[in-house]
Order: structure tokens, then C-alpha cells, then sequence
């Protein structure tokens, strides 16, 4: 950092016409040259820019199925299915979640919790048009779950569409981030500039894989192919106290081992997608990934070998701390101890603000126990 901020200075020195230091390409005067001196960016600019970009919509198809697109890009869930945030919600239908905007960038030190939020508009993305999002998703919607090869593609190709949809944003926040600077001493510039350099490979990284995998499936959905995954299903006869639909790579298992080095770039790390929803008064939490990610089906099994009645507190550890895109029963989260609720949003916390990275034992057994959901059953497929 020390030698950076000394370059910064050294730019300036060196001249107006060189390259500048923060790595832009642009000219240092067409850049960071009187950046401290400009107009800091306003809550309010920032707010509307995040706006703008929760108003991306496009349908996610592949395109040798977009001849079929409506016009109608529709508020479509992300938590399968919606129906089951009713089963979570309380009587005046709302669920717990987390909004997270970009005043959560800027003030890291700020604490979210979870708050109330209308079933009709938690966890919705436009990324389907009506006809798609009616095609591919009513096995999910307007079926009970019974495990059919159908709805589980659906469900995994629903979070797949979803984490892209996010993504994408995520390469415009990058661009935003990058001139959060302005008016800020040369100290905070190269800070701030270096945090945005992070979070945008970061998210270069993320969107390829991410559409690597969405590559698979689409050719699988085009071609009615089947694809080589394998699932976990942990199931009870009681609705899940959470809702979550994500993908995730894991870089250390429940045993607190270390899988995977996500900062190695050149190896493209394995990925898990996990959904957790009710039907019909069952809840279920399901991972499902490539038959050939073998430190993905090791890592599952560092959670299903465990005792039966520790499954739930792990699976609470590796939900909270993974995942944006969770619901919670409003219920359930008053039931807890304020001690288990603030070991609950601690692992919120890690999950949201970026660059912290994850303790190595964050998924390890931290003595919290849980109670609100028995699990019955933990079926392994194809694996
Ligand atoms: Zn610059
Ligand atoms: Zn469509």
C-alpha cells in the first residue's frame, strides 16, 4: 500500500501526460489528477445508480430458444418456490431478509439485519420473460416436490440465471466503486481504487465461470440432453426456517479443511448450488453439482457424515454465511436466543462485506445449537 501511495505521489511529480497510477489507462490529468478536489458522489447518486441497476431485465434463455420470448419481462423468484415463502412468512405475510444496497459498500462498519419484507417482493429478479419463467418453472411452482430430474434442473438453472443476473450488476458496481474516490485525500484514492480493482476481478472471475456452468445447462435444456449431476436432499416434514437459492464455490469444508485456493486464478474452482425451500409442509435443503467435481462431493460429505442432529446447525452455519439471497421465518428468528441471533448476523456480516475473507473454521462446529426444523431423511443422488 506504502509503495503504492508513493507512486501516486511519484505520477503526479512525473507529469500530467503519463499513463496514471491507478491503472485506468487514462492520461493522469484526464484522471486521478485533481480527483480530490472534485464533487464526492452523493448518497443520493449513489442510491440511483443501484436503482438503475435493479433495473436490468432480459430474459435468460439461450438464444436458440429466445423465438419464444414474450415481450413481458416479469418480476420472476429466486426462492423456490414462492409459495414457500408463505409457508415461512407470518400472518401479515412478510419474511426476514436482507437488503443490501450501496451504502452497504461504503460504510463497511454498518450491521444489517435482517429485516421484514413483503413476500411479493422478496427475492425477485427480471430475468425471464412470462412465457419462460411459466415454461421452465411451473414443475416447481405449481407442483408439490417429489425429486423428479425436472425440478431439480429447474431449480438449478433458476439460481445459475439468478447469480449471473447479479453479476452482471456486479460489473456496473465496480464501475460506480471506481469513482467513489472523488474528493478524497490521495490516501483514501488509493485505498478505494484498489478495493475496486479487487471486487472487479473478482467479479470478471465470478461471471465466467458462473457462465461457463450456465453453458452446460442451456445446452442441456436446448438439446433435452441429460446432464452428470449429483444431489444431496436433506428433508423433513416440517417447512425450512430459511429460503436460499445460490452457487457457491467453497474454498474450506465442514471440517474446517481448506478445498480449494480461490485466489489461484488460473484453475477454475468447482462450484455447488444449493436451494432450500418448502412444498407442501416439507422443507428441504438441496445441493446439487458436476458429477466430476470431486472436492465438491467431498466437501457434501464433510456435512452428511456428521451426527444427523448436528446437520441443521451446520447447514444454518453454511446458509448464513454464504448466502445474500436468504429468507427467514420471522417466527423461528424471534424464537432464538439473542446470543444465537447475534451468531447468526455475524456470519451475515461476513457473507456481505466484501474482502473479508472467510475464517478457515467458519463452517466448523461452533457450539450453537439450533432447534426449529427435524430433519428426516438424507438422500444421496448419483454419488
Ligand atoms: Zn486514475
Ligand atoms: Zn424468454
Amino acid at each position: 500500500m506504502m509503495l503504492e501511495i508513493e507512486g501516486a505521489v511519484l505520477g503526479m511529480k512525473l507529469g500530467r501526460n503519463k499513463p496514471c497510477w491507478c491503472g485506468s489507462g487514462k492520461k493522469l490529468k484526464k484522471c486521478h489528477l485533481l480527483r480530490g478536489q472534485q464533487k464526492p458522489i452523493g448518497i443520493g447518486e449513489a442510491l440511483k445508480a443501484t436503482k438503475d441497476l435493479k433495473s436490468n431485465r432480459y430474459c435468460s434463455v439461450p438464444n436458440a430458444l429466445k423465438d419464444k420470448c414474450t415481450n413481458k419481462i416479469i418480476n420472476a423468484h429466486t426462492v423456490s418456490k414462492s409459495s414457500s415463502l408463505k409457508e415461512i412468512a407470518d400472518n401479515t405475510n412478510h419474511v426476514l431478509g436482507l437488503k443490501v444496497s450501496m451504502s452497504t459498500f461504503t460504510k463497511n462498519d454498518g450491521v444489517i439485519l435482517p429485516e421484514k419484507i413483503g413476500i411479493n417482493q422478496a427475492s425477485t429478479f427480471k430475468g425471464f420473460c412470462s412465457y419462460h419463467d411459466k415454461s421452465l418453472f411451473a414443475c416447481i411452482e405449481d407442483e408439490e416436490f417429489s425429486k423428479t430430474n425436472e425440478q431439480l434442473f429447474a431449480l438449478m438453472y433458476r439460481a445459475v440465471c439468478k447469480e449471473l443476473y447479479a453479476k452482471n450488476s456486479g460489473t456496473e458496481i465496480s464501475e460506480l466503486l471506481k469513482s467513489a474516490d472523488k474528493g478524497k485525500d490521495i490516501i483514501n484514492q488509493v485505498a478505494i481504487q484498489e478495493m475496486a480493482a479487487g471486487f472487479s476481478l473478482g467479479t470478471d472471475t465470478a461471471l465466467k465461470e458462473l457462465s461457463d456452468f450456465k453453458a452446460l445447462l442451456d445446452e442441456s435444456l436446448v438439446n433435452n440432453t441429460g446432464i452428470d449431476m449429483c444431489h444431496v436432499i436433506v428433508s423433513s416434514n416440517t417447512p425450512c426456517p430459511v429460503s436460499v437459492s445460490s452457487i457457491l464455490a467453497p474454498h474450506v469444508d465442514f471440517e474446517g479443511k481448506t478445498i480449494q485456493d480461490l485466489s489461484n486464478l488460473k484453475v477454475t474452482p468447482e462450484g455447488v448450488i444449493f436451494n432450500s425451500f418448502s412444498s407442501d409442509g416439507n422443507g428441504y435443503v438441496i445441493f446439487s453439482w458436476l458429477k466430476n467435481s470431486l472436492i465438491i462431493t467431498s466437501f457434501i460429505e464433510t456435512l452428511i457424515n456428521q451426527e444427523f442432529s448436528n446437520v441443521f446447525n451446520a447447514l444454518l452455519r453454511f446458509l448464513f454465511t454464504v448466502s445474500e439471497n436468504i429468507y427467514i421465518s420471522p417466527v423461528w428468528w424471534e424464537s432464538l436466543t439473542d446470543e444465537l441471533r447475534d451468531a447468526l448476523t455475524k456470519r451475515i456480516m461476513i457473507g456481505i462485506v466484501p474482502f473479508v475473507p472467510y475464517d478457515n473454521m467458519c463452517l466448523t462446529d461452533d457450539g450453537h445449537v439450533f432447534n426449529g426444523w427435524t430433519i428426516d431423511g438424507i438422500e444421496k443422488i448419483n454419488f
